[in-house]
């Protein structure tokens, strides 16, 4: 049976989520963009509404629910804002490699207490010289008695320097390339942990991106998560999952862009009219809604299958490129709606512009996830 409607507990979510952004997200959104401000007012809000850490169980004071409900919350945030979205929903990112590989007592001792409070964690996967390519990373770890050693550094890392928990990935040795990576807790406060300075970005400004370095860090064995060597395979089994929630950020991005480029179409008269009335504007407002409409059933899917336990590799890779494509469409074709307007930072859409061009590139960028896609095709 195929069913598109959400439950009534989805859709109070959804409208908490929804009002939470309209009222307190947006208003401050251009803001924090123009000043780059750490959003720890909104991340205080958003915690204290129970709207953080959904998919973490409810026993370590998670939500306790699924990869559909993170995605309808994260629509509604990057609606008001992608930069505060991603700052946010950065966690539930963070958070995966640990509630799929964790064991009870590392859930107890780290992610219980995490998710008490309004806290950010970390995923750290991208170097300087490994981007697309991960297995080239030379980030390092060795076994010294009961700990291990961590020395390397890690790129472009949302919320890197504000967070309190990192998931890091690291290699034995470099010329093992997959077979060698091993994934970590790092607490934030651990010794040999700092930062580089905070990257000034094109857009999603109010998130914090920074280097994360590791010299000499030493941390437990009973941190590290799997196996030696099951790094990778828990990096890719958590970006599956969370690039749904990639594409929902872009998709709300998308919906807020098209929303706006509507309702400016209707009060803006030239010719006497609103240039609603125009058919090249109808045309472009009919393929906006198209393509929002459209990257929403995608986004449903790929959550749908993760939430029901089955393969999502495919499914959550058409997600993120689609709905991150048709994002940057969308925004552009509402800054080309507002005409010059659009180009002028007073008016919204021009932030959506920007802020879309990211989903593109980040958790892979839409060409890596174009040869998962053809891998899977060709596979089958
Ligand atoms: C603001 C921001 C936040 C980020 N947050 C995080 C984070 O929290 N954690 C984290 O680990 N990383 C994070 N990243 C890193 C992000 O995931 C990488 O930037 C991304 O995966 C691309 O890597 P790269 O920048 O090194 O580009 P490269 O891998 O150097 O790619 C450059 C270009 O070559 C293309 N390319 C590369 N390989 C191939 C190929 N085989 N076939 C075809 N084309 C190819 C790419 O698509 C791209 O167009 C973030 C990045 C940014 C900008």
């Amino acid at each position: 049976m195929i069913d598109f409607s959400l439950t009534e507990e989805q859709q109070a979510l959804r409208d908490l989520a929804r009002d939470f952004a309209r009222d307190k997200i947006a208003p401050v959104a251009q803001d924090y963009d123009q000043t780059s401000t750490h959003p720890q007012d909104l991340i205080n809000g958003a915690h204290n509404l129970g709207l953080m850490n959904l998919t973490v169980p409810e026993a370590y004071n998670g939500g306790g629910l699924g990869a559909l409900e993170d995605c309808l919350v994260a629509e509604e945030f990057a609606a008001g804002c992608a930069g505060v979205a991603t700052t946010i929903m950065g966690n539930s990112l963070a958070l995966t490699p640990i509630v799929l590989a964790g064991t009870p007592e590392q859930l107890e001792q780290f992610v219980a207490p995490f998710c008490a409070a309004p806290n950010l964690a970390a995923f750290c996967l991208t170097e300087a010289g490994a981007g697309s390519d991960v297995a080239s990373m030379r980030t390092t770890v060795r076994r010294e008695g009961d700990e291990y050693v961590l020395n390397g550094s890690k790129r472009f890392i949302t919320n890197g320097g504000t967070s309190s928990l990192y998931t890091v990935f690291a290699t034995l040795d470099p010329s093992l390339k997959h077979k060698g990576i091993c994934a970590f807790i790092v607490p934030g406060d651990t010794p040999g942990l700092s930062f580089g300075k905070k990257e000034d970005k094109m857009g999603q400004r109010a998130s914090d991106t920074r280097e994360v370095i590791f010299d000499n860090l030493r941390i437990p064995v009973a941190n590290r998560l799997g196996q030696e060597g099951e790094g990778f395979l828990i990096a890719m089994k958590t970006l599956d999952r969370a690039r749904a929630g990639v594409a929902a950020l872009a998709l709300g991005v998308g919906r807020a862009a098209m929303e706006a480029a509507l309702e400016y179409a209707q009060q803006r008269q030239q010719f006497g009219q609103p240039i609603a009335q125009f058919q090249a504007i109808q045309f472009m407002l009919a393929d906006m809604a198209m393509k929002v409409e459209t990257a929403r059933l995608m986004v449903w899917k790929a959550a749908w299958l993760t939430d029901n336990g089955r393969p999502n590799s495919l499914e959550s890779s058409i997600a993120k490129c689609y709905a991150s494509d048709i994002a940057m469409e969308v925004t552009t074709d509402a800054v080309q709606i507002f005409g010059g307007y659009g180009y002028i930072k007073e008016y919204p859409v021009e932030k959506y512009m920007r802020d879309a061009k990211l989903m593109q590139i980040y958790e892979g960028t839409n060409q890596i996830q174009r040869l998962v896609i053809a891998r899977n095709l060709l596979r089958r």
